[in-house]
C-alpha cells in the first residue's frame, strides 16, 4: 500500500544491514561535520558508478538533518503522498483482510515506524540526500552509500512516477524492490569492494536474521507481521532479484520496460525471464461507493495466510500463494457502518485455483469464525456479528461473474485483460464482513 511507496522515497537503510555490511564498522571514521559528509560523498562516488554501472549526470547535493527535521519530513510525505481517504481506505482493506488489527490506527504507526527506521532519505523533489544527525558515525557511510544509489537512480528514472502508481500495489512493491535491491546490493559492493555478491547467500533466506535485529527496535518489533514484512521485502527479496537480473542480463538496468511488474516476478525471476505477466482485473460498472480498491499480488497473498493459518502457516503460505495471476479487490459500504469486501482473484490452473480456496477457507474460518457459526473471529477489536457469507468460491469463471454480477447493489463484475489468460480460473471470494467497530 501507500506506505511503500513512501518508505522508498525516504531510502530506508534498515539497521539489519548493518549485520551484511558489519564488517565496515571498523573502517568506518567518525564523521561529525557538514564538510566531512561532503568528503565522504565525494570519495564514494566513483564506487557507487562502479558497483551499479550507471554515471552520475550531475554530482549528488547531501545535507544532515535533525531526528525532528527527519520527522517533519515523514510527516509532509504521508499529507502529500497519502491523503487521508486513501489511508483510511486502505486501513479498511487491511483490517477486513486480517491483515492490520481492527484497533490500529495506519496512519500513526506508519509514522512511528518511519521515523525510527529513517536513518537517511533522498528526496526527488530537491535531489538531496539527507543523513540524520543522530546517526552513529559507522552508520553514515552505510547510510550514505545507500542514498547515494537512489540519487543515481533519479537521474535515470522518474521516481514518483514509478512510486506513485496509485491502486497498483503488486506493480509498485515490485517496482521498490527493484529500486531497494538495487541500492541493498550495489551498497555492499561499495563498501565492500572486495566481495564477491555471487557469493553471498540468498538475502531473501537472511531474513530470520534481520527480524531478530530489528526486534531491538521497539516500533518495528511491535508493528503487524503484515508492516514488518512489507517494509524489508523490497530490500531482501529485491537485492535477490537485482543479483539474478545482473547475471542473467550483464550491463543492462531493470528500469523502464525491463522493471518487473509483479511480486511474483521479484520472488519466480524465471517467470520475469519468460515474461509471465498477471492477468489484469478491473472492475465494470458504477464505482459508486466505493471506500478502496486495490490488488495484494502473490507476496501480500503469502502474509494473509501467513497472518491467519497459525502455527504451520510460515511454511505453508508459499505453496498457497503460489500460482497467483493477479486479483482486484473492493471495500465498499455494505449497510449502516458496515464494510463488504469483494476479492476476485485468478490463479494458473484447477489445481493452484483449487489449494488457495480451500486455503482461504481456513484462513477466513481464523479470521471471522467458521462459516455460517458466526462469531469467534480473531481480529481483534470490537464485538458484533462476524458473520461472512459462506459461498463456497466459484470455480468457473462464468458463474462466478454471474454471481457478483448478479448481486445487488452495485457490487460491479469483473473484467480481465484476456492476454495470458490462457487456462486462467476466477475463484470469487464473497465476503460480506460486518462492521469491524
Ligand atoms: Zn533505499
Amino acid at each position: 500500500m501507500g506506505g511503500m511507496r513512501l518508505a522508498a522515497v525516504l531510502g530506508l537503510v534498515l539497521g539489519g544491514g548493518a549485520g551484511l555490511v558489519g564488517a565496515c564498522r571498523e573502517r568506518a571514521q567518525a564523521v561529525q561535520s557538514g564538510s566531512e559528509l561532503k568528503q565522504v560523498v565525494q570519495q564514494m562516488l566513483p564506487a557507487v558508478e562502479r558497483a551499479t554501472g550507471l554515471r552520475f549526470k550531475h554530482p549528488p547535493v547531501v545535507q544532515r538533518r535533525t531526528r525532528a527535521q527527519v520527522r517533519d519530513y515523514v510527516m509532509h510525505k504521508f499529507d502529500s503522498d497519502l491523503p487521508t481517504a486513501e489511508l483510511t481506505g486502505a486501513q479498511a482493506a487491511y483490517r477486513l483482510f486480517g491483515l492490520l488489527p481492527d484497533t490500529l490506527d495506519l496512519r500513526a504507526t506508519l509514522v512511528a515506524l518511519y521515523t525510527e527506521q529513517v536513518a537517511g532519505y533522498f528526496d526527488p523533489d530537491s535531489a538531496t540526500l539527507y543523513v540524520a544527525a543522530d546517526v552513529d558515525s559507522p552508520l553514515v557511510r552505510m547510510t550514505v552509500s545507500h542514498e547515494l544509489i537512489h540519487a543515481l537512480q533519479a537521474q535515470y528514472l522518474n521516481l514518483d512516477s514509478v512510486l506513485q502508481q496509485k491502486r497498483h500495489n503488486d506493480r509498485r512493491a515490485a517496482a521498490q524492490a527493484i529500486l531497494e535491491g538495487q541500492a541493498t546490493l550495489a551498497q555492499i559492493l561499495v563498501m565492500m569492494p572486495e566481495q564477491q555478491t555471487e557469493g553471498l547467500p540468498s538475502f531473501w533466506e537472511t531474513r530470520k536474521v534481520f527480524r531478530t535485529q530489528m526486534a531491538q527496535m521497539r516500533e518495528y518489533a511491535h508493528a503487524p507481521l503484515w508492516l514488518r514484512e512489507t517494509l524489508i521485502f523490497p530490500y531482501l527479496a529485491g537485492a535477490d532479484f537485482v543479483r539474478w537480473f545482473d547475471g542473467r542480463y550483464p550491463g543492462r538496468q531493470p528500469f523502464d520496460a525491463a522493471m518487473p511488474v509483479s511480486t511474483e516476478q521479484i520472488l519466480h525471476p524465471d517467470r520475469y525471464s519468460v515474461r509471465h505477466n498477471p492477468m489484469v482485473l478491473a472492475f465494470t460498472g458504477s464505482d459508486g461507493g466505493v471506500r478502496y480498491e486495490d490488488d495484494l499480488g502473490e507476496f501480500e497473498i503469502r502474509l494473509l495466510f501467513e497472518q491467519l493459518l497459525g502455527d504451520t502457516a510460515e511454511a505453508e503460505a508459499p505453496q498457497l500463494a503460489s500460482g497467483w495471476h493477479g486479483d482486484r479487490y473492493r471495500v465498499l459500504p455494505a449497510g449502516e457502518r458496515q464494510d463488504a469486501l469483494v476479492w476476485y482473484t485468478v490463479w494458473s490452473d484447477a489445481t493452484t485455483a483449487a489449494r488457495f480456496a480451500r486455503g482461504l477457507e481456513r484462513a477466513w474460518a481464523h479470521r471471522w469464525g467458521a462459516p455460517g457459526l458466526g462469531g469467534g473471529g480473531g481480529g481483534g477489536g470490537g464485538g458484533g456479528h462476524r458473520t461472512p457469507i459462506a459461498d463456497r468460491p466459484a470455480h468457473d469463471r462464468r458463474q462466478s461473474r454471474r454471481a457478483a454480477g448478479g448481486r445487488a447493489g452495485g457490487l460491479g463484475r469483473l473484467a480481465g485483460d484476456s492476454a495470458g489468460a490462457g487456462n486462467a480460473m476466477t475463484v470469487q471470494t464473497p465476503t460480506r464482513i460486518p462492521p469491524t467497530r
